[in-house]
């Protein structure tokens, strides 16, 4: 799967990385749109540091369920 990380200020990699696979009874979503707020902003930017690189941008996000426990 491609996911698009930052590992410092201003460089962005768009990589192939291994399905990631979720805790005990969590689930397994497939996002499809993901929103870029103001302290995604200023990580690229860089003024605000990263607390661990590489990350991945976008935490306001919508998917699709892929797997996980039976409800
Ligand atoms: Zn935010």
């Amino acid at each position: 799967m491609l996911a698009a990380r930052l590992y410092e200020p201003w460089k962005l990699v768009v990589e192939d990385i291994e399905r990631p696979e979720p805790p005990h009874g969590w689930a397994l979503i497939r996002s499809v749109a993901v929103g870029i707020c103001g302290t995604d902003k200023a990580f690229f930017t860089g003024t605000y540091p990263l607390f661990k690189s590489p990350i991945v941008l976008g935490h306001e996000a919508v998917g699709v369920v892929e797997g996980g426990p039976a409800a």
